[in-house]
């Protein structure tokens, strides 16, 4: 008997995209998709994120072929502050919601890419733990650190691969209070009760 389990956002994008090459490059037609698209300047486009884990979830790339973190130097550093403004302009377009700008330390899809992300966390595509971890624990590294590491050091050190893995298996815990739920649905069956009363996420 085989077990049922839903497809991770990986095997939904390369199912998807059979023809069209390796998922982990979807980022970049996902940048030329009108329906995805959400706005552009000179050297930066805004898309929604495909398979968004919270109510507004954002992701800002740059025009310029930059895979990851790893690749920044100083002379990327006035790219990222655009990025960071255009984040902060959608946070300050949506006054009614906690909104966090990041990069995950250790991004799974290519091009860089600054997360912008709501803290209601109220989407199905939020499934796994790891998904949980990599928006609410140090996984998730705020935009201005990384600046500011930028700024200080010319470079972005990466995340030993010990330390990402095991901030991703890290039990649950909310973002909000010090419950522990054991299971995904719990959680998010509780994080309602943070964001429904008062009407703000
Ligand atoms: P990460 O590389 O870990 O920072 O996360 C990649 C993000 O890209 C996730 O939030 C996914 O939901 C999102 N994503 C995956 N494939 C696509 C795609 N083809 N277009 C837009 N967003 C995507
Ligand atoms: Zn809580």
């Amino acid at each position: 008997m085989g077990t049922k389990r839903s497809l991770n956002d990986h095997e939904l994008e390369s199912s998807a995209k059979k023809t069209a090459g390796h998922w982990s490059k979807g980022l970049l037609s996902s940048m030329e998709d009108p329906e995805l698209k959400v706005e552009e300047d000179d050297t930066t486009v805004v898309i929604k994120d495909k398979y968004p884990k919270a109510e507004v979830h954002y992701l800002i790339l740059p025009k310029e072929d930059i895979s990851d973190m790893s690749k920044l130097q100083k002379r990327h550093l006035p790219l990222l502050k655009n990025m960071f403004a255009i984040g902060e302009r959608i946070m300050e377009e949506n006054p009614n919601r906690e909104i966090r700008l990041g990069f995950h330390a250790v991004a799974s899809m290519s091009r860089l890419h600054m997360h912008v992300i709501s803290q209601d966390f109220n989407s199905k595509c939020l499934k796994t733990k790891r998904h949980w971890n990599s928006f609410t624990s140090s996984y998730f590294v705020p935009a201005s650190s990384i600046i500011a590491e930028l700024e200080k050091n010319g470079c972005i050190k990466r995340m030993a691969s010990k330390t990402a893995e095991s901030l991703l298996a890290t039990p649950l815990k909310c973002h909000k209070c010090s419950l522990e739920p054991k299971t995904m649905p719990q959680l998010k069956t509780h994080l309602m009760t943070h964001f429904k009363k008062s009407g703000c996420t």
